[in-house]
């Protein structure tokens, strides 16, 4: 199909209509003689007020280059005059021809470029702000790329990996999962996480420093795409957390001391009154469901109050502390538990243990207090500290309880009392 040469100019100068761009047409003499709809947009006149006046009114070229030109020229980001407004602009202007090469006038065409130049002013100053912000953010900024090289990081993620500056972080931090990370299997999960993820990731880790030291961090982390929309690595932000995982150990210690210093009875050391109780109710249930006997030994000073009067109190609390030792080491079990009951009493729980080896162990308390040998002038069954004992074992079950067990090795104790002390007498069914 053949277009004419009318066809095209048409098609033409609608295309430069639409697309925004102001074109006029001066005779030889240099004055308006046509313009399109974009050049009343861009120059704000009407077409009476401009059409026979000096072209330039509107276009700021002067009259020579107008006149002298002989092929298309250009003239970057110059100010045309839109009613006093300066609007930046970039201006062609060519010659216009006859067939025979006689120069007929001179045309001319202006593209706004104020926007565009604004838009990027607008995002150089954004940039400008971003940097600012990330030259003193007291977090870690940076970002990987998809070889896992430190493209750009902050000053503060510089200082808080160990190096001199943040240059030095992105020359020398070329993968970042085994170079920055302390712990590798925390890196494989976090590079895992970082790329599964379409929203933030946020990590607790531990970051290598350069001189391979740790520091505690919080991280989040972002991936990034490209221009065309693949992704190309991750951004991320550290922030020092040391101060606060001290903090925490340092309670979790604390807490750690006071739970134990709310189960050991601060003069014999060994567990008091309610790690006993605790102790006793657990192995109960333990015992009920495996089916197996378990005993308890209750002992009590003899005369321990003739010690106290004829000793004084603070040898009454030596004694008790080597009481307390001494029946801690008749037990070996790591289930067996020696704790002080109250006042000159102790407890010894034996689990999975039946009457005829709690009896072993309760006599082996009683002699081995005796043999220690601490003098009791004023006791009436020996010359040293001695203990009455009773022993209990139960086969937990629907018709007695842990209570029941210390109210029967109580019983126990109470008779070895009445027959005369330091003896253990045993209250159960021997063939537990
Ligand atoms: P029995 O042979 O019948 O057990 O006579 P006892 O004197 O040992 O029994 P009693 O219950 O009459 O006295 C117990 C004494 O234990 C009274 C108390 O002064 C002493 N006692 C209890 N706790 C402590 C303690 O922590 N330190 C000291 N030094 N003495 C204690
Ligand atoms: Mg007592
Ligand atoms: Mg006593």
């Amino acid at each position: 199909m053949e277009y004419k040469l009318i066809d095209r100019i048409l098609a033409l100068s609608n295309l430069v209509g639409h697309a925004n761009l102001a074109y006029v047409e001066a005779d030889s003499h240099l004055r308006i003689a046509s313009w399109n709809q974009g050049a009343q947009t861009l120059f704000g006149y009407s077409e009476d007020e401009t059409m026979g006046e000096p072209l330039s009114k509107l276009i700021p070229i002067s009259e020579k280059a107008l006149l002298t030109c002989t092929k298309t020229q250009l003239l970057n980001r110059a100010h045309v005059n839109n009613k006093g407004k300066k609007i930046q602009c970039d201006i062609f202007y060519t010659p216009i021809m006859n067939f025979k090469g006689e120069k007929l006038g001179v045309a001319v065409l202006a593209k706004d470029i104020s926007k565009r130049l604004k838009d990027k002013a607008s995002l150089i100053e954004q940039e400008q702000v971003l940097s600012d912000i990330s030259g003193f953010a007291p977090i870690g900024i940076y970002h990987v790329n998809l070889d896992g090289e430190i493209t750009s990081a902050n000053p503060e993620f510089a200082w808080m990996m160990g190096y001199e500056t943040a240059d030095a972080v992105t020359e020398q931090i070329t993968d970042f999962a085994t170079q920055a990370f302390y712990d590798v299997e925390k890196a494989e999960e976090f590079m895992f996480g970082v790329y599964e993820a379409e929203e933030v990731t946020r990590f607790r880790c531990r970051l290598k420093r350069k001189d391979n030291s740790f520091v505690w961090t919080l991280c989040y982390a972002k991936i990034t795409w490209n221009a065309s929309g693949r992704i190309n690595g991750f951004n991320g932000f550290s922030i020092d957390i040391s101060e606060t995982v001290r903090a925490e150990e340092g309670l979790k210690n604390a807490n750690k001391r006071l739970q134990m210093l709310s189960v050991v009875d601060g003069l014999t050391q060994v567990p008091n009154r309610r790690k006993f109780d605790e102790y006793l109710a657990s192995e109960w249930k333990r015992h009920y469901r495996n089916q197996h006997p378990m005993s308890l030994i209750m002992c009590d000073i003899d005369f321990f109050k003739l010690y106290n009067d004829n000793y004084g109190h603070q040898a009454g609390d030596d004694c008790l502390k080597k009481v307390a030792m001494a029946v801690k080491n008749c037990v070996h079990r790591s289930t067996d538990l020696v704790a002080r009951y109250g006042g000159e009493e102790f407890a010894v729980v034996l689990p999975n243990t039946d009457a005829k080896g709690a009896m072993i162990v309760c006599e082996k308390v009683r002699t081995v207090v005796e043999n220690l040998h601490l003098e009791h002038k004023k006791s009436t069954v020996c010359d040293y500290v001695t203990l009455s004992l009773g022993v209990a074992t139960m086969l937990p079950d629907d018709n007695n309880s842990a209570d029941g067990l210390v109210g029967l090795a109580d019983e126990g104790l109470y008779e070895a009392k009445e027959n005369g002390r330091n003896q253990s007498i045993q209250k159960s069914d021997p063939v537990i």
